[in-house]
């Protein structure tokens, strides 16, 4: 009994840094994406001014996402280190859409509607996927970088039909 009072107490040790968040500068681990053409599109002449302010946090969980707090950015450490360089690149400017918009005090995480058919989404992907065109990317590939394991074959393929991305790696299901 002691001893697992010991270790509650311990645990209560781990779980204050959860309320602790750490912040870096975005610009010590991403580099150059002021001067990338698709950003500037997003933010125009205040590009550098968002980039100087903008805060990086790092996590454990998921892949990216802007705080809907301060509009930091949280990045999962591992996904960084061994993810795609290109889908963390199409990431980011899908991520910094968002930034734009919860700028603009849009609600990033509005619950009206499913998370392919959200507007915000589709800006997002639109801006990601635009870029992944212009670096030449083919549709088999585009469509691998919009799958997520969270994300039903029915929802990707209405995703990719939004985005007018062919999405042929899914399989239409058999009539039931
Ligand atoms: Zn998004």
């Amino acid at each position: 009994m002691l001893r697992m009072l010991q270790i509650i107490k311990m645990l209560r040790i781990y779980r204050m840094p959860r309320f602790k968040v750490s912040t870096y500068p975005f610009t010590d681990y991403f580099k150059g994406f002021d001067k990338v053409e698709a950003v500037r599109r997003i933010f125009g002449e205040k590009t550098e001014e968002v980039f100087r302010n903008l805060k990086v946090e790092f996590t454990w969980i998921g892949y990216m996402w802007i705080s809907d707090i301060d509009g930091h950015l949280i990045v999962n450490s591992r996904y960084l280190n061994n993810g795609d360089i290109l889908d963390i690149y199409l990431d980011v400017i899908h991520e910094l859409v968002h930034l734009k918009q919860f700028m603009e005090g849009k609600e990033l995480f509005e619950g009206r509607f499913s998370y392919v058919e959200r507007p915000t989404e589709i800006e997002a992907y639109r801006h990601a996927v635009e870029e992944a065109r212009k670096l030449g990317l083919s549709d088999e590939r585009i469509c691998a970088y919009l799958m997520t394991e969270w994300m039903s074959d029915d929802d990707l393929k209405r995703l990719a039909k939004t985005l007018n991305v062919v999405c042929e790696q899914v399989k239409d299901k058999a009539p039931q």
